[in-house]
């Protein structure tokens, strides 16, 4: 029996997000995921494993509200940020209908969770300088549910210009809701929007665990917006999202000790940032470094697929970008530790002086 023909038709014509862990590789230096170079360490307080857990863990949603300075009532909790971009199109999208807008180059779930549920996609390139296209957003509304936006954008590192947001939410308005996925926001906490909140019903944001509170492993994510989009996702969202354990380190991770200790941790990644910059600025390989509000850097580079395949053969394993839309050349490189940053300058330099 060929098990094939079973399966949605869109489903067959799918291509699955193409995560780091799926490319694999084989390395010591693992820069291709925009992870924390470093874990935290945490301890089960829980262990009623025997019961289901608190469908929205009352200890994760009070205390994230109060690093975020919103309602808890404005919160929902779910397993990373990628299950909340899936939650949204449930909640709000008719499959064969509806669609949804997003402006590659950019973070690449937002068009597998859509052709997974059979939404269309309207894919409205940023400009030039990676920048909303406006004009391109405002003609293509009809049938739009929702409007996915990345700042700081992976993988490019820019932010958007606040200006540009504030016109995407006023062309939108009564007609979809803007999303804006704020990943990497504690990278640049001064760039969040989410005090927009009171002033617009349709504003969405995505934050998680997963980047600079270290915890990629956890899968601990949250959406924030006004309570009548939660109530929603409530609906949609399944019974029991997070594990016991899960619940229990997200909530010890957000005590106001730990967040003072992601704060650290964040000043510390953005001087490693500059210098690696500065690095990465002498090495005639590189054409350019883009100026970067996140956790990693695209470069784009001279003769970048050799780069790319020379560092991972010497078990370094970068991002390479030069398949999306405009990025022909580029690479992404998180930031590591010292060593690791090290690492990939010394490679570099090799790397020069043989090609
Ligand atoms: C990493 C990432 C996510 C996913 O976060 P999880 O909470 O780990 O699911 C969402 N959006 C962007 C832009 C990301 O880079």
């Amino acid at each position: 029996m060929d098990i094939n023909q079973l399966v949605r038709k869109n489903v067959q014509a799918l291509t699955p997000y193409q995560s780091a862990r799926r490319i694999g590789g084989n390395g010591d230096v693992w820069l291709n995921a925009n992870e924390y170079p470093t874990a935290p360490y945490f301890e089960l307080t829980q262990q009623t494993l025997n019961r289901y857990p608190e469908p929205q863990p009352e200890a994760v949603i009070t205390r994230y509200a109060e690093y975020a300075g919103v309602k808890p009532e404005q919160l929902i909790v779910s397993r990373g940020a990628d299950e909340a971009i899936e939650l949204l199109m449930r909640g709000f999208c008719e499959p064969n209908q509806d669609s949804i807008i997003y402006c590659p180059p950019t973070y690449g779930m937002y068009q597998v969770s859509a052709q997974t549920l059979g939404i269309a996609c309207k894919v409205i390139a940023q400009t030039a300088d990676w920048q909303l296209d406006l004009p391109a957003i405002e003609c293509n509304l009809d049938n739009v549910k929702l409007i996915y936006v990345c700042s700081p954008n992976n993988p490019t590192g820019n932010k958007l210009n606040p200006e540009d947001i504030k016109a995407l939410l006023a062309m939108a308005e009564n007609r979809a809701l803007v999303v804006v996925d704020e990943a990497y926001i504690e990278f640049s906490i001064e760039n969040s929007i989410i005090n927009w909140l009171t002033d617009y019903p349709h504003l969405v944001i995505l934050r998680t665990l997963s980047k600079a509170f270290s915890l990629a492993g956890l899968r601990c994510g949250f959406t924030i917006a006004n309570k009548p989009v939660i109530d929603v996702l409530q609906k949609v969202i399944a019974p029991y999202p997070l594990a016991v354990p899960v619940a229990d380190i997200a909530s010890q991770a957000l005590s106001k000790e730990n967040i003072k200790a992601m704060q650290l941790h964040v000043l510390n990644l953005n001087h490693q940032k500059d210098k690696f910059i500065a690095e990465l600025n002498k090495i005639s390989l590189v054409e350019q470094v883009y100026p970067s509000y996140a956790n990693y850097v695209l470069v784009k580079f001279k003769q970048s697929s050799t780069v790319f395949q020379q560092l991972w053969q010497k078990g370094i394993i970068l991002r390479d970008q030069n398949k999306q839309l405009s990025l022909a050349g580029c690479i992404r490189i998180t930031i590591g530790t010292q060593a690791e940053c090290d690492a990939v300058i010394n490679a570099l330099d090799n790397l020069q002086k043989t090609i």
